[in-house]
């Protein structure tokens, strides 16, 4: 029997919780001395903590409650799934009915020949597939050489150690051995923090033909892939200008790389289509799903393959796979939340409602002192802070104080929104209604001025 309950006083949650519980992406002393704020439940966008506080959650939890919270019917499916088939493998020639009605569905929802599904546990996991699938295609094709991926600087693939190579962060970079051989990383097109004095077009083709530079230095017959995200989530919510990504489908198409779009942020409505190379226009040989393909109620991933690719795979044995490839609980969510969007016209709502007044707000915080960029497409947006917006300049302190102030302001005034660096982003759930938008946008206005007014008493306003 558990003993430990939301009624607890909030500080002895925090001190068990201390005193076992390592957390992800944090320094667990500092944390420890602070007390996590402990969450208790949730219903549509609002997230309750346990002194009761109601509060907007502005990333649909880590970008991924695509639908909102408290949605029963997928509590229902997942009872029911537990109690006729809890679990069972896909491995050794064996399936299961959520596993066939998942990748059917997806197989119809992805554009294209993108007709077959791998699934894994998580986007990292997959990741991991995608890796090992492009140099395995590569090598039944009699090119095994082709075995380097190139990926962008600043880029998140993932956490474990082949999406964390693939990724482009020099902070998980420098810790525990990575990136491993044979990943290649180019710039990312963030005009905002790296254009110079170049227009975002110029800009924007001269990153892009980074990729052709970089394909021609390793050699043709090395380079197995590019990856990337039709938009850099975790990196800052970075939108490449519109000549970007033309120019790498070009790119991908004259030298025969495989492209692998990494959805896991943008897929399922996030960005106003289903997948956020429908909004880019891009046409990927295999993209990589999670979060939102359940919403975040059940852990589950995957790749989605072209037919070419998957043909050649299906010629032999792909020594790959996780006993929860396609889990049946996992998978009868997902195709409830996949019902839900679709049947609810959720992407409709972001199109015609949600996504139209919340650009319109979001943008129009850029009268504010602080805000220098404000960017946004669908339901994912960033705002880059800056001590002077004429010549985009950089604070003088370290990169991110600025930042975890203004998130520490947001926090206080019980929005969830989240920065990296100094840019400070948004991704909430699409089923937002207009008046949470305005609540949303007066909570980050307030936080904005009072960030503004704490720089000014701290000196933290000059430029570097
Ligand atoms: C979150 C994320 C991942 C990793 O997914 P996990 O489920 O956390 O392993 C991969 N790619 C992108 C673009 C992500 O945002």
């Amino acid at each position: 029997m558990s003993t430990i309950t939301n009624h607890m006083p909030t500080e002895e949650l925090q001190a068990l919780d201390a005193a076992h519980h390592m957390h992800p992406f944090t320094c667990n002393g500092e944390l420890a001395q602070k007390g996590a704020r402990v969450i208790t439940r949730a219903d549509g966008v609002t997230l309750t903590d346990s002194e009761g506080n109601q509060i907007l959650d502005a990333m649909a939890g880590l970008w991924c409650v695509n639908i909102g919270y408290g949605r029963d019917e997928l509590a229902d499916v997942a009872a029911r799934q537990m109690r006729e088939l809890p679990y069972y493998n896909t491995f050794f020639q064996t399936t299961h009915r959520p596993a066939i009605e998942l990748a059917q569905k997806i197989a119809e929802l992805a554009p294209g020949d993108l007709n077959n599904v791998f699934f894994a546990g998580s986007g990292s996991e997959a990741n991991d597939t995608n890796l090992r699938m492009v140099r395995h295609y590569w090598a039944l094709k009699g090119k095994p050489s082709k075995s380097i991926v190139i990926s962008r600087k600043n880029a998140y693939h993932g956490s474990t150690v082949a999406s964390g190579s693939l990724g482009g962060m020099t902070g998980m970079h420098e810790q525990g051995g990575m990136p491993i051989p044979d990943i290649h990383h180019i710039n990312q097109p963030n005009w905002w923090a790296e254009g110079g004095d170049t227009s975002p077009e110029a800009f924007g083709l001269a990153k892009a033909q980074e990729l052709e530079k970089a394909i021609l230095e390793l050699g043709e017959d090395r380079v197995a892939a590019f990856i990337a995200e039709p938009i850099q989530g975790a990196g800052g919510v970075i939108v490449a200008p519109e000549s970007y990504w033309p120019e790498v489908q070009r790119i991908c198409d004259k030298y025969e790389i495989l492209l692998i779009a990494d959805e896991v942020i943008c897929g399922f409505g996030r960005t106003g289509e289903w997948f956020g190379s429908q909004t880019v226009n891009i046409r990927p040989d295999i993209m990589t799903i999670a979060k939102g393909l359940s919403s975040g109620y059940a852990p589950i991933g995957g790749s989605i393959v072209s037919d070419e690719v998957a043909s050649v795979i299906a010629t032999g044995e792909f020594n790959h796979g996780y006993t929860y490839s396609g889990h049946p609980v996992a998978a009868a969510v997902a195709l409830e939340n996949l019902r839900i969007l679709e049947e609810e016209d959720v992407i409709g709502h972001v199109q015609n409602v949600a996504a139209p007044y919340l650009k319109e707000q979001w943008e129009g915080l850029q009268d504010h002192p602080l805000v220098g960029e404000a960017k946004i497409v669908g339901m994912m947006g960033s705002i880059a802070l800056t001590p002077n917006k004429e010549t985009r300049a950089v604070f003088a302190a370290d990169t991110g104080t600025v930042g975890y102030i203004c998130r520490e302001r947001c926090f206080a005034n019980n929005l969830v929104m989240r920065h990296v660096g100094d840019r400070m982003i948004i991704s909430p759930p699409l089923v937002i209604k207009p008046e949470e938008i305005d609540l949303l946008i007066a909570c980050a206005r307030t936080s904005l001025d009072e960030c503004y007014a704490q720089l000014k008493e701290d000196g933290l306003l000059q430029s570097a």
